[in-house]
Parts: structure tokens; C-alpha cells; sequence
């Protein structure tokens, strides 16, 4: 804090990467309220701005770094205070002060629990304070400052055990620490009681869940309690993690309605010698199999995945598989990426680097089969009538933005409607994307 500058009153946090991150700010500006700061509608307006960084691909990164630059002015002329959280801050560390000396905190999602402590030596006009070490509990606050008023992320588990070989998250997010199932279920009925009518279950792998309450209750059972509670209307969760998902988990979306329709399975690739190289700790045959078991479901349960191309080694004839495996299981979306070298991750030591330019025909190549599914599954649904929840009115057309229990966006017609609500709606057309439909009217 420089010289000749008040302690910081107003606050604002910028958020890059997942819903973890996300929900990780609600909790920060949540705890920074609690402390008697103010929200800033802008990071222009704000004393103490925060970066709540990602580092799952290095131009995320170098996004974050450039946004840095920014507050370059007004941080060395003591204006601002300049906060970088998150993955890219546990990843990185220390070293962001050599990059960026006008930065004054640097703080991992392993240690926000430590966050007020950290201020105190903020507000005492301390430089380059640092928390990063892991915590071993979950990052539990009574303080989140929500800004959607009908559906709440609730993080269940933090970091992660596995060690797949392209992923940073078990380096920026630590080992994996469940929350009890008693405070989770306390916190969805006082969000259920505030009006909250979705709630989302977050984790880097949801399935890993261990109840550390005498309850031991398994993924599956909190699902279920969750969904059980009066007053909820729609229940998700991500992320899923092949090896981890188990039929309990079917069996309960299959007899809790109120459980969404809707599976994220990233797969990642479609080759068991890639998955083998990428340490998955599943098969090709091993995922279908999860598939067929979501398949069996008496619901027609919406699967979506991630997938990664051009890792270390994959050849043309693994990229087939991959190809044939979106044939295979049919996915209603695909979040795809090329892959990207990170730091500390085994599979910098890997041969066979895919040279840039064919990793970009091959997600070019990858993403225009996916489109073709997506858009025959979402033209198979035109005439349909499905409950969608508005979450607001369309940006440019005179249209309102839905979302189906399966995930889906709608975008429809109609002549006013509340955020929040559930509607009936009649779809007329469909994108790969997305679906359009009308309204219907209820006598
Ligand atoms: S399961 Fe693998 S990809 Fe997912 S967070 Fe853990 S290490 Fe990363």
C-alpha cells in the first residue's frame, strides 16, 4: 500500500477460469464484506483490486499477466492495491513479484482461510504477502457474497489425488479435503430458505467425496439429501471423474427428480494407449462402460465431456479413436483444447510433442464431427416440450435465455418472464449450440 494511502475501503475481484474459481470469489468478497470493504463496480473504482486466476493453459496465464500491466499506474503511485489469487498465484508463487514488483498479495486457493489474516498485514501497509501453503480443511465460510439470486454453487471437495499427467490443479489446488455432509446440507436449506431454487455441487472430482462426518454419506447419498430438500426445484454437479462414477450415482438422478439430467464425463481422449500416457487410470472400454451404465438410466440422462488433443504421443491412428468415440457415445457437447505443456506435470518429460500446427487441424478437425452430433441430437428435440429455468432476457434478440435440466440453452419467445422461474417451452428449431422455441401458453 503506498505511501500517503488510507487503508483500502472499496474492493473489486476479476475472475478467470472455472466455477470453483467463481464460487472461490463469492466467498472472498463474502470475507472482505465481513471486514467492512465495500464492493467497487469497477476495478477502476476499487482500492484493493483481486485476480482470481486459472492456470490450466499457459495463455491463461499470460491473460492474467497482461491484465497485471494495467494497474501498473495507479499501483506504484499507491492508488491500488494489486491481489493475485487462485491457481496461477499457488503455481506461480513468489516468482509474481519479480515479474510484477507492484504487486502485494499472493494468495493459493489452498490457503483463503488464512485470507483476513493476510489483510491485517495488508492494511498495515506490509509488500509481497504470501499464502501458500495447502490447508488440510476445506475452505468453509459463513460469509459468501452470491450474486445470482436462484442458483448457488456449493463446493463439496477442494484439490484433488489424482495425478493425470497434463494436469496443475493437484499442484494449485492441493490434496483432496471434503467438506461435512451436515454443513453442506446446512448450508443448501438456509440457500433453499433465501430463495435459491438450483443448487450446483462443485469439485475438481466430486466422485473422490468422503464424508469426514460420522455420517459417512457417499457422492450419491448427498445428491440425494440435497436433492431431498424441500423447496429445490434442480440439482447439478461437475466435475465427474470416470474411474470414480459409480452406478449409486445413476440410480439416484434416476429416482430424485429434482436431480438434473445431466452428466459431465470428461473422457479427455479416446485412445486407451493415450489415456494409459496421460495417467486417466481408466480404458477406452472401461469409460464406455460408464456410459452404458448412464445409458441404462430410465431417464435420458444429457452426457458432456472434455477432451484434449494433440497430447504427447498421440498418433493420427489414436486421434481416429478419439473421432470414433463421439460417434460412439453420442455427447450433447464437448469442451475441447489443445494440449498444453504446464509446469511440474509429468508429461513434460514425455516424447512425441505434437507439433503445434497439427494439434490445431486436429481440434479443427475434432470440433466440426462434434458439431454435426450436437446438431442432429438438438434437431431430434424440435416439437419437444421441455421446463426451462429463465435466467435472462437475450442481449440482442427480443428473445429469453432458458436452460433445460439437461443443460441445455433455449432461447424464447415470449412476452415477459421472471429470472429465476420455470416455464414450459416448445422448441421450433435447433443449433448445435443451442435450441429455439416458443412459450406455451398454460390455461
Ligand atoms: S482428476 Fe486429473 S484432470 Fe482432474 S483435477 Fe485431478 S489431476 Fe486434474
Amino acid at each position: 500500500m503506498g505511501a500517503g494511502m488510507s487503508r483500502p475501503q472499496t474492493f473489486y475481484i476479476e475472475t478467470f477460469g472455472c466455477q470453483m474459481n467463481a464460487h472461490d470469489s463469492e466467498k472472498v468478497a463474502g470475507q472482505l464484506v465481513a471486514r467492512g470493504y465495500r464492493p467497487a463496480a469497477s476495478s477502476d473504482e476499487a482500492d484493493l483490486v483481486f485476480l482470481n486466476t486459472c492456470a490450466i493453459r499457459d495463455k491463461a496465464e499470460q491473460k492474467v499477466y497482461s491484465r497485471l500491466g494495467q494497474f501498473k499506474a495507479d499501483a506504484q503511485a499507491g492508488k491500488k492495491v494489486v491481489a493475485v489469487l487462485g491457481c496461477m498465484a499457488q503455481l506461480e508463487g513468489e516468482k509474481i513479484f519479480r515479474q510484477v514488483p507492484f504487486v502485494s498479495l499472493v494468495c493459493g486457493s489452498a490457503s483463503y482461510r488464512k485470507l483476513p489474516e493476510l489483510l491485517v498485514q495488508i492494511e498495515a501497509g506490509q509488500r509481497q504477502v504470501t499464502g501458500l501453503a495447502y490447508d488440510d480443511e476445506p475452505f468453509e465460510t459463513e460469509f459468501t457474497r452470491r450474486s445470482n439470486p436462484f442458483r448457488a454453487y456449493i463446493t463439496i471437495i477442494e484439490g484433488c489425488d489424482k495425478a493425470c499427467a497434463y494436469c496443475v490443479v493437484p499442484f494449485t489446488r492441493g490434496p483432496e479435503r471434503s467438506r461435512a455432509s451436515d454443513s453442506i446440507l446446512a448450508e443448501a436449506r438456509q440457500l433453499v430458505e433465501e430463495g435459491t431454487t438450483e443448487i450446483q455441487l462443485l469439485g475438481q472430482n466430486v466422485n473422490s467425496y468422503r464424508d469426514p462426518s460420522r455420517r459417512r454419506l457417499s457422492f450419491a447419498e448427498l445428491l440425494a439429501a440435497v436433492g431431498g430438500i424441500p423447496g429445490i426445484r434442480r440439482v447439478r454437479f461437475t466435475t465427474s471423474h470416470p474411474r470414480d462414477f459409480t452406478g449409486e450415482i445413476v440410480q439416484a438422478i434416476d429416482s430424485h427428480p429434482t436431480l438434473c439430467d445431466h452428466v459431465h464425463l470428461p473422457v479427455q481422449s479416446g485412445s486407451t494407449r493415450v489415456l494409459r500416457r496421460m495417467a486417466r487410470e481408466y480404458t477406452r472400454e472401461d469409460y464406455l462402460e460408464k456410459i452404458a451404465l448412464i445409458r441404462s438410466a430410465r431417464r435420458a440422462i444429457s452426457i458432456t465431456t472434455d477432451i484434449i488433443v494433440g497430447f504427447p504421443g498421440e498418433t493420427e491412428a489414436n486421434f481416429e479413436e478419439t473421432l470414433s468415440l463421439l460417434d460412439d457415445v453420442q455427447y450433447d457437447g464437448a469442451f475441447s483444447f489443445k494440449y498444453s505443456p504446464r509446469p511440474n506435470t509429468s508429461a513434460l518429460a514425455l516424447d512425441g510433442q505434437v507439433p503445434e500446427e497439427e494439434q490445431g487441424r486436429r481440434l479443427v478437425v475434432l470440433q466440426a464431427r462434434q458439431r454435426e452430433i450436437q446438431l442432429a441430437r438438438n434437431q431430434s428435440l424440435v416439437g419437444r416440450e421441455f421446463n426451462v429455468v429463465v435466467e435472462s432476457r437475450h442481449s440482442k434478440q427480443p428473445q429469453w435465455v432458458g436452460r433445460t435440466t439437461t443443460n441445455r440453452v433455449v432461447n424464447f419467445a415470449s412476452s415477459g418472464e421472471e429470472r429465476g422461474s420455470t416455464v414450459p417451452v416448445r422448441v421450433t428449431a435447433a443449433g448445435p449450440n443451442s435450441l429455439v422455441g416458443e412459450r406455451v401458453q398454460t390455461v
